[in-house]
């Protein structure tokens, strides 16, 4: 270490110890070389965190949606029980993207997303299948049922590219 090294050592990354800083991370303040400073200014470590906090967010936003269709029907389907038990077997299905969305609200796995989503896709699809020509009201409850869905899927390539992108900061 050279004495001009000893004089500039406060600007160093804290990270990359021999690097010099471009400057102090926008969010902690800590010195950051161009190594580990993003578009926004920020350190790695604050990168990690606020992209697990978006991660997180995108996630719960997903969880809920995911619980809203497979409430609904199986809510319908404890009404159905009293009259019809057969029919009722027939939503247990709905359980899965439940438990899927109760999973994804504590931990953000896309992968658990995408499976809870396509799952009550697919469980609509079979409902619309099963009301086809049948009374309209019956299609209208399903339309409700889909936006939910739909707007999980969204969330479902946002948690995706989330994720993805925070998979980089971590393997750095
Ligand atoms: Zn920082
Ligand atoms: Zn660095």
């Amino acid at each position: 270490m050279t004495l001009d090294d000893w004089f500039d050592s406060e600007a160093k990354c804290l990270l990359h110890g021999a690097v010099d800083g471009v400057g102090p991370c926008a969010r902690c303040g800590s010195f950051a070389c161009p190594r580990c400073v993003d578009g926004h200014g920020r350190c790695e470590p604050c990168q990690r965190r606020e992209g697990l906090d978006a991660c997180e967010r995108t996630a719960r936003g997903v969880a809920w949606k995911l619980c809203v269709a497979p409430t609904a029907a199986l809510l319908g389907a404890s009404v159905a029980a009293k009259t019809n038990p057969t029919a009722a077997l027939a939503l247990l299905p709905w359980l899965v993207p439940l438990a899927l969305g109760f999973v994804v609200w504590r931990r953000p796995n896309p992968a658990l997303a995408w499976l809870g989503t396509l799952t009550c896709c697919g469980l609509l699809a079979v409902r619309v299948h099963a009301a086809w020509g049948g009374a309209g009201w019956a299609l209208a409850d399903v339309w409700l049922l889909a936006m939910p869905s739909v707007a999980a899927l969204g969330g479902c390539v946002e948690l995706s590219r989330q994720h993805r992108a925070l998979r980089w900061v971590l393997a750095a």
